[in-house]
């Protein structure tokens, strides 16, 4: 291993910590990461030399706040390869981008009778938009099936996307599954019916290298503090064919080019859709936390989650009463695990490894058709990131030994 990972937890001071007096082994990274000192420092560097209101002020502060907030959204874009920046928009996260496209396109798009499609593995922020839209326009909502090792059925894929599908809305990871879905081959397939592919790409873009251009995709919506960047920041990606026929959700300040009494006209692109003032911090933070991942590098970032997958594969499947999901080979995931240990409940798994100083979540993660697809009513679930060591690895199984050690005897 090139990187020396073992050092790089020496950037989160948050991870020198012991949980019930054990070291800390954060393993819950699916639902939130943890900021290196370059991040927070960058927030408290604006903070202290930097702080105005962007856009408006021509004084000192007001430009220098404007060129960092405007330096990010560049960071971002050549981070996942946008073609430009006004393709690149600034949001809360992932739920918001989706709501956006699911909102303005929708409306924009979709008639009666029309049919959007997703899958069976969605987090509930690429559902309930959907089924509102659907709900909305009288249009059909279908589910994608998976197969029994958790990838998406192509073939199934292939008999639900027809001409009469106008979106098809994916997730790139599954934050259960912890599959990468192959996004380029279902765009390619998706563009030939002539429909819009809209991604969700909240697992994926902080694990591994993304490149929207590759990928084809029309939208791809992220959320920042699932990459190191503070909470409050996201990214919606969208061609700029669309961006420009749609309407902005949102308005008031910042977006607006003139206000007359009755009618008013928008910025171009992206400032249209970025209504009041935004988070500045927030985008300077992932700015920030994209240098801190580029340093490192995300092929590198990949790679070591795939060899933590490949570790603990065969030492979690000896593990007998042990159910695990998604699919086995490491190549076809990254670091998110779900499993259950019979006859435990998932909420008592997750307490018992938290008295060992394991932190896992345990629930429906957000995904309650997919328990139901599982036949799960939860599951608990470790996600690994790039601070995570073969030491944590380890911890993790022991943990989940001394559980279900625990639990049995406790039955008996
Ligand atoms: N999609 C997926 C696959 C996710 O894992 C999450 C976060 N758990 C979201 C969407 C929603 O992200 P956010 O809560 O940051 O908006």
């Amino acid at each position: 291993m090139t990187v020396p990972y073992e050092h790089l937890r020496e950037d989160f001071k948050i991870l020198q910590q012991h949980v019930n007096d054990e070291p800390l082994v954060y393993l819950d990274n699916a639902a939130t990461t943890q900021k290196p000192e370059a991040v927070l420092k960058a927030l408290e560097t604006y903070y202290h030399t930097s702080n105005a209101n962007v856009h408006r002020g021509v004084h000192t502060l007001a430009e220098r706040a404007t060129t960092q907030y405007e330096g990010a959204r560049e960071k971002v874009r050549r981070f996942i390869n946008a073609p430009s920046t006004a393709e690149v928009l600034f949001t809360r996260g992932t739920t918001t981008s989706l709501n956006w496209v699911a909102r303005s396109l929708g409306d924009l798009i979709i008639e009666e009778g029309d049919e959007i499609v997703i899958s069976f593995m969605e987090h509930h922020s690429n559902i309930i938009p959907w089924q509102q839209l659907a709900k909305r326009k009288g249009a059909k909502l279908k589910y994608i099936e998976l197969t029994d090792d958790g990838k998406l059925d192509m073939d199934d894929a292939r008999e639900k996307i027809t001409e009469q599908t106008k979106i098809v809305s994916l997730v790139h990871v599954s934050n259960v599954l912890g599959v990468v879905n192959p996004i380029r081959e279902l765009t390619d397939y998706v563009h030939d019916k002539g429909g819009v592919m809209v991604v969700d790409g909240a697992q994926a873009v902080p694990h591994m290298p993304v490149d929207v251009q590759a990928l084809d995709a029309d939208f791809y919506a992220f959320s920042g503090h699932k990459m190191m960047a503070p909470t409050g920041i996201g990214v919606l990606y969208g061609k700029r064919k669309w961006l420009e026929k749609m309407e902005p959700l949102e308005f008031g300040g910042e977006m607006i080019d003139f206000v007359e009494l009755q009618d008013s006209t928008w910025k171009e692109l992206p400032w249209k859709f970025e209504a009041g003032t935004p988070n500045i911090a927030g985008a300077i933070g992932l700015g920030a936390a994209i240098d801190y991942l580029e340093n490192i590098g995300m092929r590198e970032i990949m790679d070591h989650e795939q060899n933590l997958v490949a570790y603990l594969m065969p030492k979690l499947e000896e593990i007998e009463g042990l159910t695990l999901f998604g699919p086995k080979k490491a190549s076809d995931r990254t670091g998110v695990i779900a499993f259950n240990i019979d006859g435990v409940h998932p909420h008592d798994v997750a307490t018992a490894m938290d008295m060992e100083g394991v932190a896992v979540r345990a629930g429906h993660h957000c995904a309650q058709p997919l328990m139901n697809y599982l036949n799960q009513p939860a599951t608990a679930r470790a996600s690994f990131y790039l601070y995570n060591t073969v030491a944590d690895a380890d911890k993790f199984v022991d943990a989940l030994k001394a559980t279900k050690e625990f639990f049995i005897h406790g039955l008996d």
